[in-house]
This record gives C-alpha cells, sequence and structure tokens, in this order.
C-alpha cells in the first residue's frame, strides 16, 4: 500500500461551467450513474454545483471547465479557479476550442438586431468569446460537443495515478 492510500488521500476535483449548455455536466453526472460507488473512495467532489450546495474553491487537485469565457466577470472567475487548482483540465468544444459558443465572434454589425443587442446592452459581455486556453492556462483538454467521456475516463485515471490514489 502506497502513502496516498495509507494516509486516504483523495482526488479533491472541482466542476466548473461557463458560457456553454452544460452537456457535459448531464454526461458527468450519468457517469456517476456507473462509476459513484468507485469514486467515492478516490474523489473528493469539493466544489461540483450540479451534486451540492456547499462547495469550496482551495486546494484543488483537478479542475475540470466546461464552457467558454464570454464576459469579464467569467475572465475573473476563471482566473480564480486557476489559482485554486494544481491542473485545470478544458471540457468539451465549446471550453477547447470556443465553438460552438464563439459562433456570435463571427457577427457583423448587419447581424446584430434588437433582440441581440438587448443582451449585449444587459450583460457584461465581453466583444469576443474566448476558448479557456485564451484566457488561463489548460493542462488537459477533453474534446467532443458534448466531451468524449472514453477520454474523460482517461484523463480521470490519468490524475488518479499521477497523486498515487490508484
Ligand atoms: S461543447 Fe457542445 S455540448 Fe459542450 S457546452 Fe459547448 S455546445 Fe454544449
Amino acid at each position: 500500500m502506497d502513502v496516498a492510500q495509507t494516509l486516504n488521500k483523495k482526488l479533491a476535483i472541482g466542476w466548473f461551467t461557463f458560457t456553454c449548455s452544460e452537456d457535459s455536466t448531464i454526461l458527468f453526472t450519468e457517469l456517476l450513474n456507473k462509476h459513484f460507488d468507485e469514486w467515492k473512495k478516490l474523489i473528493d467532489f469539493k466544489h461540483v454545483k450540479s451534486l451540492k450546495t456547499k462547495n469550496e474553491l482551495k486546494d484543488l487537485d483537478v479542475a475540470f471547465v466546461e464552457g467558454a469565457v464570454s464576459s469579464k466577470t467569467q475572465e475573473e472567475e476563471v482566473k480564480k479557479v486557476r489559482e485554486n487548482a494544481k491542473y485545470v483540465v478544458a471540457i468539451g468544444q465549446c471550453a477547447c476550442t470556443g465553438m460552438p459558443s464563439a459562433s456570435r465572434n463571427a457577427f457583423e454589425d448587419t447581424d446584430i438586431d434588437d433582440r441581440i443587442r438587448w443582451y449585449l446592452e444587459h450583460f457584461d459581455y465581453n466583444k469576443k468569446v474566448q476558448k479557456l486556453e485564451d484566457v488561463i492556462k489548460v493542462d488537459d483538454k477533453v474534446e467532443g460537443c458534448p466531451m468524449n467521456t472514453t477520454k474523460f475516463l482517461s484523463v480521470m485515471d490519468k490524475y488518479l495515478n499521477l497523486f498515487n490514489i490508484i
């Protein structure tokens, strides 16, 4: 038995959602149907708003971040996640490449009708939607729209191994 197992160390994870449709969050919670019994012994779900209301953004081993970054507020939030996590994994195409959430970057002025203008004027949206890597350092990517669950499981295993949990 290694040191981490002896100390009962768990992988402290966070799951965060920015501009997106949250489909990868749904896939993540679906994966719990199969993996929860195993993961609860190995993983500390420290900041996962889809699972619980009491969350702590502090000393995370891995932060999984879904969605693109589309406002100053989101930029600040995502930087806070980076400061409090040893590793950050971009989840899904919006976080990895910006698209499809960044579709509006290609809008011409003539595409902006009154309805769109109302949103732009009433929220603190940036001019351009950014992929996660444009704002913070990203250590891994799980691409797919929504995320590829096989890749996600292999990334989870990678970090469980890296932190000597398994
Ligand atoms: S990558 Fe696709 S599924 Fe995931 S949030 Fe973006 S649009 Fe939704």
